[in-house]
């Protein structure tokens, strides 16, 4: 028995890698029971893809953003494309954006872009999907000066004090198959330790495929392993789990469309 209505809160199949298999991948996901996900743009092309494959598929959603490792190409224009692709009703989130300081571009530049999501995601009353790697001290002062309501960490990766913070801003934090790997030992204490309540899972496909399909190519049916380790971390059964994150995405996500979403 599949479990029932997952939900991958992160997955690129905005990727070319999947343009010609949508139709297999979306099918071995239902049969998962991942009934939906969202689809993070990282650049422009890719938020315009996002958009049109939530235009054409209904359990796919979309979030326009630019990520870090895009700041360098980022011009004023940009953002008001973005603002304008937030328009179309399959959009749920802006992102993903954030920084990335482990082989991100000029700093400077990142934090501008980040700080120009997070108006842009206020003004839109959208919640923010942000990235974030080794740079946690400047992504929460960031956070803090311009006062973000709603957004989540995805692909959690930060310590515990990152952790702490964002659960006592009421961010979410989002755990991926890398809590699977058997080093992961921050990772794992971040899901087994985030109160339930703030806890989302994503796949971050193409990426972080979970054991048992480490190093290959990752796509949303994988999605099971890692809610069956998020569990057993928790010590809760996965079923339980799984219905707990639906309505926590509902919280983040779909909180303005309740109706249409409404179980
Ligand atoms: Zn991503």
């Amino acid at each position: 028995m599949p479990y029932k209505r997952l939900f991958d809160s992160h997955c690129h199949l905005n990727d070319p890698v999947f343009k010609k298999e949508m139709k297999d991948v979306l099918s071995r996901a239902k049969a998962e029971g991942v009934i939906g996900a969202i689809v993070p743009g990282y650049d422009l092309d890719s938020s315009k893809r996002a958009v049109e494959l939530a235009r054409l598929h209904k359990s796919l959603y979309a979030a326009v953003g630019i990520a870090p490792h895009s700041a360098d190409e980022f011009g004023p224009d940009d953002l008001a494309i973005i603002s304008q692709l937030a328009e179309s009703p399959d959009v749920v989130a802006l992102g993903e954006t954030g920084l990335e300081y482990h082989h991100g571009p000029d700093k400077k530049r990142q934090q501008e872009l980040f700080r120009a999501h997070i108006r842009l995601a206020e003004a839109l009353e959208l919640p923010l999907i942000i990235h974030s790697r080794d740079a946690d001290d400047d992504l929460w002062s960031i956070i803090e000066t311009e006062g973000l309501s709603r957004g989540v960490l995805h692909c959690f990766t930060g310590g515990s004090e990152l952790m702490e913070r964002a659960v006592g801003h009421g961010l979410f934090v989002s755990i991926s198959g890398i809590v699977t790997f058997k080093n992961a030992v921050d990772v794992q204490r971040a899901a087994k330790d985030v109160p339930i309540e703030n806890l989302l899972i994503e796949t971050d496909a193409p990426y972080l495929s979970p054991i048992p399909h480490r190093g290959g190519r990752n796509e949303p049916s994988y999605l099971v392993h890692t809610l069956e380790k998020v569990a057993q971390l928790r010590g809760i059964a996965p079923d339980e789990l799984a219905e707990k994150l639906r309505s926590n995405t509902n919280r983040l996500f779909f909180a303005l469309y309740e109706n249409e979403n409404a179980d």
